[in-house]
């Protein structure tokens, strides 16, 4: 084997696909399955469309660009560049959109291609991401989206809990229910999705109180970790270890818990503290700030403490550890959102699959 590697398991991924959408179904929601966490590689994407995922969803058009024969609609979820407006039409049948002026370039795009790009308009419901804020704007916006040549408005959708931290309940999203249900008497239109935001919202589904009309939500964290992401919580029935990060020990020694010598600033930039607590066994673990922050690891074996770690390198104390670690041998550790983001963009940590 080489190492660094991280294990991605299939079935887990499968299996936690398959949770979750029962679940929504159960109440008339459908699942976006949120690729951008792994990068889009197609095992794993292709794992969350046999747990039945009713369209792909991504950040970036260049992710969702390997998905062009697959017949699941693609969505774009990053408010489209006016500059990629051409690859936008292109590959994505669906984009989230909070500006007019970007409509009307998408609208110019599909026009020159001869095919119609749906559109559903961001609302900002108070998290203060994307999302148009100002209601006068957004029924101004959606009159102006119903000319526009080479569109259609598809529905409206929101995003919460991702800058402000703002919880979703029955009242945000009842409102852009509500705001759903005026634009379509307004304009004698109907508008087929209702989109509730991420896996922060699945809490809602699970203890019944999301309000009827929203028929979309958009997931990644959750199905990739199996925790809801309004209040850190487990979903029931899935699995957290999907991914797990393998790396070699390539030192290992006994040394003082406190540098020797006069302290200046480390790697970073930073001036390191530390305490005395002895000698220590120490390990170096060949993977680093370039591959995985320390902060998005936890080690499988629990007795094993994170000391630090620089551009290439964990340290870590595995003094309190039963197991006999050798030179050679490896270390896991489970990864959050953060880390199997970096974790799954970095080239130097090998992919490899199970189940
Ligand atoms: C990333 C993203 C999601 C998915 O968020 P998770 O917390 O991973 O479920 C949904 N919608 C938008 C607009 C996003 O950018």
């Amino acid at each position: 084997m080489a190492y660094p590697l991280v294990q991605i398991n299939l079935k887990k991924i499968k299996h936690n696909t398959k949770t979750l959408v029962a679940l929504c179904h159960e109440h008339g929601i459908k699942v976006a399955g949120v690729t951008k966490v792994f990068c889009a590689i197609p095992e794993i994407t292709h794992a969350m469309i046999e747990g039945g995922i009713s369209s792909i969803a991504d950040s970036r058009i260049e992710n969702l660009m390997h998905y062009k024969d697959n017949p699941l609609p693609k969505i774009l979820l990053r408010l489209p560049m006016i500059c990629e407006s051409q690859a936008v039409v292109e590959y994505a049948d669906i984009s989230l959109n909070s500006e007019i002026e970007t409509i009307r370039a998408l609208g110019k795009a599909a026009t020159s291609k001869g095919i119609i790009h749906k559109i559903i308009l961001m609302v900002d419901l108070g998290d203060l991401r994307e999302g148009i804020w100002d209601e006068e704007e957004l029924y101004d916006v959606v009159e102006e989206t119903l000319t526009i040549e080479g569109v259609k408005l598809i529905g409206i959708g929101t995003n919460l809990t991702c800058y402000g931290g703002v919880i979703p309940n029955e009242y945000n999203l009842g409102k852009l229910v509500l705001i759903k249900e005026t634009i379509e008497d307004k304009y004698n239109i109907s508008l087929d999705i209702v989109s509730g935001g991420n896996s922060s919202s699945l809490f809602l589904v699970e203890i019944g109180l999301m309000p009827t009309g929203i028929n979309q939500l958009r997931l990644g964290e959750s199905i990739v970790l199996g925790r809801e992401t309004a209040f850190g919580n487990r979903i029931k029935n899935t699995y957290d270890d999907a991914f797990l990060l393998t790396s070699e020990i390539i030192e290992l020694k006994d040394k003082p818990s406190i540098p020797v010598g006069e302290i200046g600033m480390d790697a970073f930039g930073n001036t390191p503290k530390f305490e005395d607590i002895g000698i220590r066994k120490r390990a170096i673990c060949a993977i680093g700030k370039q591959d995985v922050d320390i902060h998005d690891v936890s080690l499988v074996d629990k007795d094993i403490k994170i000391m630090g770690g620089s551009s290439d390198h964990i340290i870590l104390d595995i003094t309190d550890s039963p197991n006999d670690y050798h030179v050679g041998d490896t270390i896991t550790f489970k990864l959050n959102y953060g880390g199997v983001l970096r974790i799954t963009t970095s080239p130097y940590v090998k992919k490899v699959f199970i189940g």
